[in-house]
């Protein structure tokens, strides 16, 4: 099988499965507990939070969540218990920050969404023009899950704390994470959201990361784990592999993916109707393409024959036959029904890419008969 899908989410690392089997098998102690092998349990927690922190740069404090989705929801429920006012959002976030933003906007509250350039990166014109002494909330992701845009998180921080020096800065860096270097407090922001399984994690763990200083809602009332914010008996396994697959993915070489990447593009883009959406500085891992006049699915159902697996955009939003963040950019109707997104890890060949090259180019010729 070529798996070309990894921003939807990638195979955990050996040594990640490896490690957490023995937090299932004996080292299966409530964290919470008071005797020594609870407490060494407590321990592998505090040391996974230390190290994904320093990861992020340090200058605040990881707190673990199920996924992502949640990180984005506790940001977004926080602020809107926290304070009134406005909340700018990017029409670029993924469905878990976009929902959560529509859902304010449900209850009355002044959402303010942000338009997309037609590379994918958000318009910082229009973003200075949402911001005011009100905003509350600046929710803009890092690198987008779509097409890979990565946005200059530091610069729109900056911009908007020159206007409102308490809005609180949140970022999505689900895709951003471990693959575009990045320090939060350095770049000037508040909290970030991270998930384990995009990087050779387990699914079911993510992490916020919140500047000293914070104060958010606590999430979940109830024993008072993750110092009082997020109560629950901790995902012990989940938080012990997704430190260690954060460390191991570190490790890798990606100057491959780039290569990788680069080669897809000048090749897809010597075919006629093949539009690859691109901005400068985009995430080397996500490549977005589209095939004016053939519909997506197509490519997707005849890769699979082939046990080929690419992605048509976020899996969240697979189900619903609709891209919005392409349609924000702007992309007419035809490019958007033939857009797929291939996706790299470091596990990715180049065997791989030339039989997904060469299946994609069959399946063309298939189609348009030359
Ligand atoms: N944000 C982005 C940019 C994503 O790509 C994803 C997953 O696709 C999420 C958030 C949600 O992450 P999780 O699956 O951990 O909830």
């Amino acid at each position: 099988m070529i798996y070309l899908d990894n921003a939807a989410t990638t195979r955990p690392f050996d040594n990640v499965t490896e490690r957490m089997q023995s937090y299932y098998r004996t080292d299966y102690f409530n964290p919470s507990a008071l005797y020594a092998p609870a407490n060494a349990v407590a321990d592998e927690i505090e040391k996974s939070r230390e190290s994904i922190g320093a990861v992020l740069g340090g200058g605040g404090r990881v707190y673990f969540t199920s996924c992502a989705t949640e990180s984005n929801t506790w940001v977004f429920q926080s602020a809107v218990k926290n304070k009134k006012g406005n909340v700018v959002v990017s029409m670029g976030e993924h469905a878990s920050g976009y929902e959560n933003a529509q859902a304010l906007a449900g209850k009355g509250m002044d959402v303010r969404f942000v338009k997309l350039l037609p590379d994918g990166r958000i318009d910082i014109n229009d973003f200075s023009k949402k911001v005011d002494a009100n905003t509350t909330l600046v929710s803009v992701i890092h690198c987008s899950n779509e097409t890979g845009a990565v946005n200059d998180i530091a610069a729109l921080a900056k911009a908007a704390k020159t206007v409102n020096p308490h809005v609180l800065v949140h970022s999505d860096g689900v895709q951003a994470l471990a693959k575009i270097p990045f320090r939060c407090a350095a770049a000037g922001i508040d909290l970030y959201s991270v998930s384990a399984h995009k990087i050779g994690g387990p699914k079911g763990i993510g992490a916020l990361w919140v500047r000293e200083g914070i104060r958010l809602q606590p999430l979940l009332p109830g024993g008072g784990q993750e110092y009082g914010m997020r109560s629950g008996t901790e995902n012990v396994a989940g938080i012990i592999g997704f430190a260690t697959a954060l460390q191991t993915f570190m490790q890798c070489d990606s100057q491959h993916v780039t290569r990788m990447r680069d080669d897809c593009i000048a090749f897809f883009e010597s075919i006629p109707h093949t539009v690859c959406n691109l901005s400068r500085d985009a995430s080397p891992y996500i490549l977005s393409l589209s095939i004016e006049g053939i519909k997506a699915e197509i490519f997707q159902r005849k890769l699979a024959e082939r046990d080929i697996l690419i992605g048509l955009g976020s899996a969240c939003s697979a189900k619903l036959r609709k891209n919005r963040i392409l349609a924000a950019m702007g992309q007419s109707m035809p490019h958007i029904e033939g857009s797929m997104r291939i996706s790299f890890s470091q596990e990715t060949t180049d065997t791989d890419i030339k039989a997904t090259a060469s299946a994609i180019c069959e399946c063309i010729r298939n189609f348009r008969g030359f």
